[in-house]
Order: C-alpha cells, then structure tokens, then sequence
C-alpha cells in the first residue's frame, strides 16, 4: 500500500511520544560503550535513541565521527563520538580523477612510496602527467623477492622491505596516526583509500590501521588508477642523478642512461635510498644531517600487554589485541616506543647486505602472539665528533656503523643479535631466549654493548622507568633484538618554505620521509599531495 493513502489515525496526546524538536537534537554526542554494544550497530542505535530520549525508529540521521578505546579506568570501554542531524551529512566525495589529455605535462615522480603515489594522484587531479620511475618491482613481484630473502638471508638491493613498489609503508602494519593533521588534507588520504579498498572505520577510528594481508592490494588498485587516467608507472628503473637545466632541473637520468625529460620532479625516494643522498650532494644539492632516534626493537607476548592495558587477566571479548605507546626522558633526551605492532612479526629490513636493520608488520588481524615495537633514543651531532657536524650524510654513517656491527653479530643468515630485558638492563648476557616472531633466528648476545654508550645506557635507565609506568613492561620474558635504526632519514634534503623546491635547483622538489618531512605513512602522503599542489599552481594549473 502506498504509504499516503494509510489510513493514519490520530494519535492521543497521551500515546505521542514526546519527539525533542530538531533544534534540540545536538550535533554530536559521545557514547561511551562496552565492546558488545559499540560493535553492533542496533545495540548503538539503542543506545543513541536512550541518550536523547527518542523512541529507536524516530533517530535523526547521524554517523559515527570517531571511535577510540578508553582503558585508562574501570573496565575497558569504546568512546564514539556520533554526528546527528544535518551535521552527520557526509561530507562531498573528491571529484573523481580526469583522464589526461595527449599533451598532459609530465612531471616526474621519483619513488612509488606513499608519497610518490599521492604526488601522482594530486597531479592528475589538475590534468598533470605523472610518470613514476621506481627501482624495485611492482607489489607482487615483491613479496616473492622478500621470500627469497628468507630463504638465503641475501637481500636484494632493489626489492626488499624497503624498495619496491608501495615504498616501505606496503608490507607493513599500516597505521595511520599521525600528529600531522595541520599539514594538509588526512581525510584525503583516508578516503582515497577507502576507494581503493581499505576498511571505511579508518576514516573513524582513532589509531586505524590496514594490515600487511590488506595493503598490496590497496596498492595495485591505486597504481591502476593511475594507469587508467593516462599516468605512467615504471618499475625496475633505478634513478641515478638529475638532468640540470639552467638554474634548474629538467628531468633526471636512469640507471641504464636514460633520459627522462620533465619541467618539474618529485624526489620521494624514502629515508634508505643512501645512493641518492650520495648522488644529490654530488650534483650540489643542498643536504643537512637531521637528528633521528636509534635504539632496539623490543617483543613482549601479546597476552601480557592486553593484561597491562586493559587491566584485565584476559582481553575482554570485542577489544582489539592492546597497542603501547610509552616515553620518558633519560639524561636530557627523550626515549620512546616507535611503530608497535601488536600480534605482529619483526621483519628484516635491511636494504643492501652487511647490514641488518629491524622493522615491524602486522597483518589486519594482529592476531600473532607477540607484540613487538622499537625503543629509540634521540641521536643528534652531540653523539659525533665534533668535525662530523660538516659532513651532511654524518648521522647516516652513524646509523650504518652500528646496523654493521648488528649484522657482523647476527652473521650471514641475518639472525638478530637477541637479549633478555631484564639482562640488557644487568648488562649480561642471556643464556636462554624466550620465544621470538623474528623468521631468520636469534643469536643471544649483550645488546648492550652493540649500541653506543649514550644509547645503550638510555635505554637500560628508561626500561626500568617505564616498568614502573606499565606494571609487568619490564620483564625477563621480554626480548631486546638490534638494531631499530630506521626511525626516519638521517638526512634532509633542503627546500624552500613557499615553493617546496630545493634551492637553486627550480623544478627540484624534496619530497616525503626520504627528504626529512613526513615520518609515516599519512605524512608522506600528505606531502606528496602538497608538493603535487605547489607544481600545479607552478605550471599554472591552479
Ligand atoms: C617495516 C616497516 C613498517 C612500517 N610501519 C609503518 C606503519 O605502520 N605506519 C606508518 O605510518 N609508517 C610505517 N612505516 C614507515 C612508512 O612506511 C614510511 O614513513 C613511508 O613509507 C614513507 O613514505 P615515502 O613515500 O616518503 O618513502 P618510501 O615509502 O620509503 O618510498 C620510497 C620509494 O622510492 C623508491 N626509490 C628509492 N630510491 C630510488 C631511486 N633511486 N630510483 C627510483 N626509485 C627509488 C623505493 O623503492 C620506494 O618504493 C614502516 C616502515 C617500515 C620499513
């Protein structure tokens, strides 16, 4: 029956329910849920309706904005923070990408990181050509190079945790918290993802994250948008230096030789790509050392964690397996947790052999036994010499020496140099290990005496402080592995405030963590979109 020829009764004054008028309607409320009711949407409508004071069928429109636990008293709970009304209308979706005309301008996108992607769509968004020049493999053919690396324990210089198509955010954990929110547009990154295949709950919840399963995926989509829209992407092509032009740069030259012609290119080649920094200074661009953290990669079983955060001796039903984010100043400087991953691995993510560096992934559902994250300490020129503050690439061979001195302990098949916490702190050596995610192995071996003293010291005096702020985080059923060393470039590659270019080299734009502006995945997008931004408004495009 058609809904206007019911026959509506009149509804007496007494059975009316009493509606608030539209004006009364807030327009967001924060519910703060146990895990059952914040999971399923019904129990949260019901527990909207209750909160205004409406019968369920008469809820306004309203969308979630923001979901984050709260375990810091009583139970564990989810906080959601809902729109309602005409503030909960979604906000416009990003007009979809052009297909580039035949004469498109090319800009040159050195790098198919996060950066180099996000570039590439901001481009072609103002009828700009990318064309993406990457070293490595596309995301495919990658991962079989990383299963080769845990075969034989030789990384391959081009396809490794670090190169390759997705840059080092692809087989990751994938978070996408950053501080970074004034930078430019997150929402932008997020939804394209979303687009291309990620969960819709990372554009709400407060620490998302995509999962090493989940985001080759992404990639690839993301790369076919590019494709499809008339950008170029080429792998296995290994940019070497850059073409110069007048005061500027016109293009860059590949490894075979090849010439790739452009007014404008993205340099977003990542904080491992030392060739390049090599290859910059030489050509006179202007580099500086940039502080960075250096430190260890610690591993606690996962149940311990969820015990200490959530403050129960089991993780309540319908939470997440428990993240850590923990810091403290020891001696003047800070020491902190970097990229913890629960229910994670620690991964190999050495670059070029004799060096080992360690990292850490998860898949989408943490579900992995153990929780694993780096503990740094902030490293600057004081810890050098006092003549290696003229030397731009000074903290870079820093942070070699000691990935070296890890690998020459770890030996050829890339077994991570391993201690127990409590022994690291004691400054002994552990004769048993506890349980490791580490594929390649652990060789058991003093830790401590691998890192420099201000390191090593620092971080001994912050495990016992932080055991203190985290009852049970110091425990000998905790492991230190070496080394965590690629916290974020040890180098920045300078440019202009107002252009984004390096100076006295126009058409030059610095791009991403490689170049010292974003220190994740969200940032190095980010930037990728601000410095595609800056090009067009350069060619006149905006
Ligand atoms: C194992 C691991 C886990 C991580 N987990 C997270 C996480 O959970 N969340 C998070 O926010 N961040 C994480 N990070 C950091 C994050 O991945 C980086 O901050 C981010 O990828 C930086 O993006 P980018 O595009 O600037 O550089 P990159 O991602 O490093 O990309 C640079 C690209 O340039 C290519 N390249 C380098 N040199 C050349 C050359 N000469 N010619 C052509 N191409 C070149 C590389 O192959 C690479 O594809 C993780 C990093 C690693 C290694």
């Amino acid at each position: 029956m058609f809904a206007d020829m019911e026959e509506k009764k009149p509804i007496s004054p007494v059975q009316r329910p009493t509606v608030p008028l539209v004006a009364d309607i807030p327009e967001r409320i924060t519910l703060r849920l146990p895990p059952d009711q914040a999971n399923d949407p019904v129990q949260l409508d019901r527990r909207l309706a209750d909160r205004l004071k409406l019968p369920a069928d008469a809820l306004p429109s309203h969308r979630i904005l923001r979901s984050s636990i709260d375990a810091r008293r009583g139970r564990p709970c989810y906080e959601i923070t809902v729109a309602l009304g005409p503030a909960a209308a979604e906000p416009p979706a990003p007009p979809p990408l052009p297909l580039l005309p035949r004469d498109a301008k090319p800009v040159i996108v050195v790098g198919a990181g996060p950066a180099g992607y996000f570039a590439a769509l901001e481009l072609i968004a103002h009828g700009l050509r990318p064309v993406i020049l990457e070293r490595g493999p596309d995301v495919t053919a990658r991962r079989y190079a990383i299963a080769g690396l845990y075969r034989s324990g030789v990384v391959n210089p081009e396809a490794n945790y670090c190169f390759g198509e997705g840059g080092a955010g692809a087989y990751s954990d994938g978070k996408l918290y950053t501080r970074s929110t004034k930078r430019g547009d997150v929402g932008k990154v997020l939804q394209r993802l979303v687009d291309h295949g990620a969960d819709p709950r990372i554009r709400v919840e407060a620490h998302p994250h995509i999962g090493s399963n989940r985001l080759p995926r992404i990639v690839a989509r993301l790369r076919q948008t590019i494709l499809d829209a008339g950008g170029q992407v080429h792998f296995d092509c290994r940019v070497t230096g850059l073409r110069q032009r007048g005061g500027g740069v016109g293009g860059v030259v590949s490894a075979e030789g090849e010439q790739w012609p452009a007014e404008a290119v993205i340099l977003a080649t990542g904080h491992s790509a030392r060739d390049v920094y090599g290859a910059l200074l030489a050509q006179g661009v202007q580099l500086v050392p940039k502080p960075l953290a250096i430190g260890v990669r610690i591993e606690h079983p996962q149940a311990l964690i969820d015990q200490i955060q959530y403050r129960c001796p089991e993780r309540p039903a319908g939470l997440p397996p428990a993240t850590y984010r923990v810091k403290t100043r020891v001696d003047g400087r800070g020491v902190y947790s970097f990229c913890m991953c629960p229910g994670g691995h620690v991964i190999p993510a050495s670059t070029a052999s004799g060096e080992l560096v360690l990292n850490g992934m998860s898949m989408a559902g943490r579900s992995g036994a153990l929780a694993n994250a780096g503990l740094v300490v902030e490293v600057g020129l004081a810890d050098l010499s006092p003549a290696a503050d003229r030397d731009p690439l000074a903290l870079l061979k820093f942070q070699h020496d000691i990935e070296q001195a890890a690998f020459a302990a770890g030996g050829r098949e890339l077994k991570a140099p391993a201690q127990r916490m409590t022994d690291f702190v004691a400054g002994r050596p552990s004769p048993t290990l506890p349980a490791s995610s580490y594929r390649p192995g652990l060789v058991s071996w003093p830790v401590n005496r691998l890192l420099p003293p201000p390191v090593a010291l620092r971080l001994q005096a912050a495990m016992v402080t932080l055991g203190r702020q985290m009852k049970g985080f110091f425990t000998e059923a905790a492991l230190v592995l070496a080394v965590e060393s690629r916290t974020s470039a040890p180098v920045c590659i300078l440019r202009d405030r107002e252009t984004l270019m390096a100076p006295g080299f126009d058409g030059l734009y610095p791009c991403g963590e490689g170049a010292g502006y974003a220190g994740g995945i969200v940032s190095a997008a980010v930037d990728g979109q601000n410095v595609a931004l800056r090009i067009a408004r350069r060619l006149g495009k905006v």
